[in-house]
Formats: structure tokens, C-alpha cells, sequence
């Protein structure tokens, strides 16, 4: 049965060539392997005309490849695209697709809900449930590939992915990892690091940890200029406070010159988003690699917050350019099928208890 079988989606290159040796063939098969499925989106391996028929048939007796199944997929008006993925009974997440002019970038998951609870967000809301696999992860990208044509065509669809879906990134780095080094190998998604991007809420520890194994792009959920506040609406930083997460980001950056840390900040109406909280948000990025990008708040049911109106969002971003650090607004896309950012809550039918340390979360979610 299928449950015995390894799969192969998400196998680093190396622990693949160990499953090629251990079947008794020669380990420089994973690389013809790795091609076939992430280059040319094969999962079956009569399919793969290069390998010899015992080695298929070997691994068609012990090995699968097995992307997470998709529960439904919408459109939106503006071209986005989303996929609800079921990832075991009650279970789901949500993997978006965002085209642009001169790029496209999907957007990934990395656990089923999050723990971390940051106020403003609807992942945050509906608790924490598990972290996904290597498999779970790289299948998001493959999938989409495969939905949106990229191996018929031949043609890059997916050109950027971000870790910005549901769950913090890092507090799954035990999968994270895998999955980024697939999506940098030259036999994997071969995207370049500056193409990766993930996004934390500033696990201190996990993200010089990052700096030192797979240094791609680094998005922090800053939010918040000062500690009272960032506590206020991100418990993290009661663990890890502005200062220490900042240290951190500059020494990632500092390993290669010309990078440069990009810090979003959601704008909530009243909270975070007046004129003393960006001067408070300069003294701290001044001179230093930094980017900002500022996020509309998007709403979601039960929500204390509203978002800042554009004139307030738009003076925010000319004094932090005044104080010359590049800012940008990210424009909301895919809101018609709750596509946006912190909008992503797997909607369900289902109700699940998941416990986190003394902690229990009721993981609510509607249909
Ligand atoms: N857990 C990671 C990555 C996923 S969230 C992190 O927090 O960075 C992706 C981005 O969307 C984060 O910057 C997050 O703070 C932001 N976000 C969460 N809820 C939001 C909301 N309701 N409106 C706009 N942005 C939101
Ligand atoms: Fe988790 Fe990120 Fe949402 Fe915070 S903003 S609850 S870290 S997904």
C-alpha cells in the first residue's frame, strides 16, 4: 500500500542518492530522478525513459511521488489564483498564485494554522494544528506549476516563490529547510536565492540559523516600532524584542553585500500607522539594509482592527522615502477570493481542538 512507500517529493538530493544506493543502484540516478520530477513535473516512473527498467521497477514497488490533494481552486477577477489543499481529515491550507507584469510569485504554506497569535491575523486566529512536511511544502510549488501549464509550456510561470502563506516559516524549519534547498537546486525548481523569499515573525535564533544553511531572501513582520506596541500585537516579541530581531536581521544581510532585510508593516487604523510611529520606525531602519513594505490590513471576520485610510498609508511611506528608506505600499491582490495577506485561514468545515503546550486553541473554521 502506498503508505509504506517513500516519498520522493521533498527528498533533498543527497538522502535521495542514499534511497537510489540503498535499492542497489548507482546514487547518480537521484539526479536523473530529480530532473523528471521537478523539471519536467513526471510522477510516474514508467515515464522516465532514461532509467533502466529494474531500477523502475524498483522504485515503483518502494517509492511514490504524491503531492497534497487539492480540495478546490478559484480565480479571482484580477488573475489570482488560489488552491485549498487538504492536508488530512479537517485539515487545510492555502497555496496562492499572483501574477504580475514581469514576474510570478506563488504563495506558499508552511504549517496548518500558526501558534504564534498575532492579533491582526486570521491564520493567527484559527490556532495552530501541525507543521507540514518537506513533501507538503515543495508540492505546493509543484502542483501549481503543473495547474498553471508550466512543464506543457516550457515557459516560467512561477519565477518567484515566498514563504507568506499560512504559518510561521521558521518554527517549521525542520521541513523548511529541504524545501528551500529543492527550490535552490539546479536539479530542483533552480530558483535563485534572490527569487526565495520567507517571511517571519522574528524567530531570533532560527533566523541567524537561516543565514548560515540557506541564505535566501528574509521578509520580517515588524509591525510595530517600539516593544510596547510589537508586544501588544505580536507575542513573539515578549521572547525576541526589537532590538535583539533587528541585530539579527543586519547580520543576515551582512553576509554578502548589496542584500538587504525587506520589513512589513501591516497598517492598522489609529494602532500603528501615525506620524510619530513612522519617525519611530526611522530612527530604527535608518542607514541601515533595509526595505519596507507597507500592507494594507485586510480585513477578516471577528476583527478588532479596520485599515488605515490611503492618504494615511501614503504619508507613511513619503516620510520613511523622506528619511531615504525605500518603502513600498504592496497592493492587495485576490481579496474577491480572500486570497490577501493574513486572509488565509483554510476555511473549513470542521471543528479540531489542537493543544499547544498548556495552551488549548479551538481551530474554528467555516465553510
Ligand atoms: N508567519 C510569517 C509568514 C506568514 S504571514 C510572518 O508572520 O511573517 C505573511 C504576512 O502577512 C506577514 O507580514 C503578516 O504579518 C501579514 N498579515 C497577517 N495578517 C494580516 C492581515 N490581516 N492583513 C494584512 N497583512 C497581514
Ligand atoms: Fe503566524 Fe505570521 Fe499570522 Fe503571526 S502573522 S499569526 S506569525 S502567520
Amino acid at each position: 500500500m502506498s503508505t509504506a512507500k517513500h516519498n520522493l517529493l521533498g527528498m533533498p538530493r543527497d538522502e535521495l542518492e542514499a534511497f537510489v544506493a540503498q535499492l542497489g543502484f548507482k546514487p547518480f540516478h537521484a539526479r536523473q530522478i530529480m530532473k523528471w520530477i521537478y523539471r519536467r513535473g513526471v510522477a510516474d516512473f514508467d515515464a522516465m525513459t532514461d532509467l533502466s527498467l529494474k531500477l523502475r521497477a524498483a522504485l515503483a514497488q518502494t517509492a511514490e511521488i504524491v503531492e497534497p490533494e487539492v480540495s478546490t481552486s478559484q480565480a479571482s477577477r484580477d488573475g489570482t489564483r488560489k488552491w485549498l489543499l487538504r492536508m488530512g481529515e479537517g485539515q487545510r491550507v492555502e497555496t496562492v498564485y499572483i501574477p504580475e507584469t514581469s514576474r510570478g510569485t506563488l504563495c506558499i504554506s508552511s504549517q496548518v494554522g500558526c501558534a504564534l497569535d498575532c492579533s491582526f491575523c486570521a491564520t493567527g486566529a484559527q490556532g495552530f494544528n501541525r507543521n507540514l512536511s518537506a513533501a507538503e511544502i515543495v508540492g505546493q510549488v509543484w502542483l501549481a506549476k503543473k495547474a498553471l501549464g508550466e512543464y506543457e509550456t516550457g515557459e516560467r510561470i512561477v519565477t518567484n516563490v515566498v514563504l507568506m502563506g499560512m504559518g510561521e516559516p521558521l518554527a517549521n524549519y525542520r521541513s523548511v529547510l529541504p524545501a528551500l534547498r529543492i527550490m535552490l537546486d539546479e536539479l530542483g525548481f533552480e530558483l535563485s536565492r534572490r527569487r526565495v523569499t520567507l517571511s517571519t515573525s522574528g524567530l531570533v535564533p532560527q533566523v541567524r540559523r537561516l543565514g548560515e544553511e540557506c541564505n535566501v531572501a528574509l521578509a520580517v513582520s515588524l509591525h510595530a516600532p517600539n516593544d510596547p506596541l510589537r508586544d501588544q500585537l505580536m507575542p513573539i516579541n515578549r521572547k525576541h524584542p526589537i532590538a535583539e530581531l533587528l541585530e539579527a536581521c543586519w547580520h543576515y544581510a551582512g553576509e554578502q553585500t548589496g542584500r538587504h532585510v525587506t520589513f512589513e508593516y501591516v497598517m492598522l487604523d489609529g494602532v500603528n500607522d501615525q506620524p510619530k510611529h513612522a519617525r519611530e520606525l526611522i530612527s530604527l531602519l535608518r542607514n541601515r539594509p533595509a526595505k519596507v513594505n507597507l500592507i494594507p490590513f485586510n480585513p477578516f471576520p471577528g476583527t478588532e482592527y479596520s485599515r488605515s485610510p490611503k492618504a494615511v498609508i501614503e504619508n507613511f511611506r513619503d516620510m520613511l522615502l523622506g528619511a531615504g528608506i525605500r518603502a513600498t505600499i504592496r497592493r492587495t491582490r485576490g481579496d474577491d477570493i480572500d486570497a490577501a495577506c493574513g486572509q488565509l485561514a483554510g476555511r473549513v468545515n470542521d471543528r479540531t481542538t489542537a493543544r499547544l503546550g498548556s495552551k488549548t486553541f479551538q481551530v474554528t473554521v467555516q465553510a
